[in-house]
């Protein structure tokens, strides 16, 4: 069975990403954002220390990610964002 698209749907931002290549690393809408707040939430808080910017980020970083291009599926996830898959496959 081959992958003939390696895609997916956030369901928390509806962002529709797809690989199209074996190293085509690609994230969704509120992945991007959420990376942007914590940029701004470190510099706010240059003092933070690591722990602490671990414990913000496992409440706040949301989003999906999908790699793999045609060669292999592979997901990421973060805040218990939903996903819905819309990969497709061949049958050789
Ligand atoms: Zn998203």
């Amino acid at each position: 069975m081959g992958i003939t698209r390696n895609s997916a749907k956030c369901l928390n931002c509806g962002d529709h990403i797809e690989s199209t290549h074996r190293h085509d690393f690609q994230v969704c809408e509120c992945w991007t954002t959420s990376d942007k707040w914590f940029d701004n939430w470190c510099q706010t808080h240059p003092e933070a220390t690591e722990r602490e910017k671990q414990i913000w980020c496992d409440n706040n970083l949301l989003g999906i990610s999908v790699d793999g291009g045609k060669h292999y599926i592979k997901r990421g996830f973060r805040g218990g964002a939903g996903i819905e898959e819309t990969s497709e496959f061949s049958d050789e």
